[in-house]
């Protein structure tokens, strides 16, 4: 019960942290300083307007200075931040696991709202994320050869994930990157750098089997949703539609999935 709690509360803070990621990163400002504002007037908010989705509800989902309306998108992040890290909760328990895809499924999120607000996948995250899984790869790989690497690193990893290791995250990257720029070169246009970057990234943390196939989950995601938004007139058929946001809910499918 004090883990499922601890889960909520966590994903609700980290939740919070992408929001800033989301607006601050395309806008090339520091995550960290200066303290949280509002968008409208620019007043510093002070802690209690900062409680995860409890302070959205209380204010009423407007600014407690200017009354300009708060975007629903940010309760909207947290509480699917919170419901990420309860699905891994539920497949890895409080491990290794946890955290680690835990972070990645925060930087999947945060990068799927910026390219769909921004139409951009900022280097700052992508190559970060490829950084990461390269050197938890290596990481692992120590611990291996020094006989400490942790059981539970292995436990109900899904069906095309690959087990943590440097060559794992390698060949992943390098595959997830490489599929997508050879739709990058061959569609000319639709999809771009950041997507290989996105998919490179994802690579290195699901290995490349995952990373191959998410080509195509995230290709049949953006279909149905294409068709759907074509069909209701929300978009015409010139409109480009961001590709990141598929990408990313693939690579979390493919997490989670178990065959
Ligand atoms: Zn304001």
């Amino acid at each position: 019960m004090i883990a499922w709690f601890v889960v909520v509360v966590l994903g609700l803070v980290v939740g919070s942290f992408v929001n800033v990621v989301i607006w601050r990163v395309p806008r090339r400002e520091s995550v960290v300083l200066p303290g949280s504002y509002c968008p409208h007037c620019g007043t510093r908010l002070s802690p209690r307007d900062l409680v995860p989705v409890f302070s959205y509800l209380a204010l009423k989902g407007k600014c407690r200075y200017c009354r300009e309306p708060i975007a629903w998108e940010y309760p909207v992040v947290e509480i699917t931040n919170v419901l990420l890290y309860l699905l891994l909760y539920a497949h890895f328990g409080f491990s290794l696991q946890l955290w680690l895809f835990g972070a990645f499924f925060s930087g999947l999120l945060a990068l799927a709202f910026i390219d769909l607000h921004h139409g951009i996948l900022p280097n700052r995250l992508t190559i970060l994320g490829i950084a990461v899984g390269l050197l938890w790869g290596g990481a692992v790989d120590l611990l291996r050869v020094w006989g400490r690497a942790p059981a539970s690193l292995t436990f109900n990893l899904g069906t095309y994930v690959a087990e943590f290791s440097i060559l794992a995250a390698g060949l992943g990257a390098l595959v997830g990157g490489a599929v997508v720029l050879l739709v990058v070169v061959i569609s000319r246009g639709g999809m771009g750098l950041g997507d290989v970057k996105l998919n490179a990234m994802i690579g290195a943390f699901l290995g490349w089997r995952a990373a191959l196939y998410n080509l195509f989950v995230a290709a049949l995601l953006g279909s149905v949703v294409a068709i759907v938004l074509l069909m209701t007139g929300k978009k015409g058929r010139k409109d480009a539609i961001p590709f990141g946001p598929y990408l990313a809910l693939g690579a979390i499918i493919l997490t989670l999935y178990r065959g």
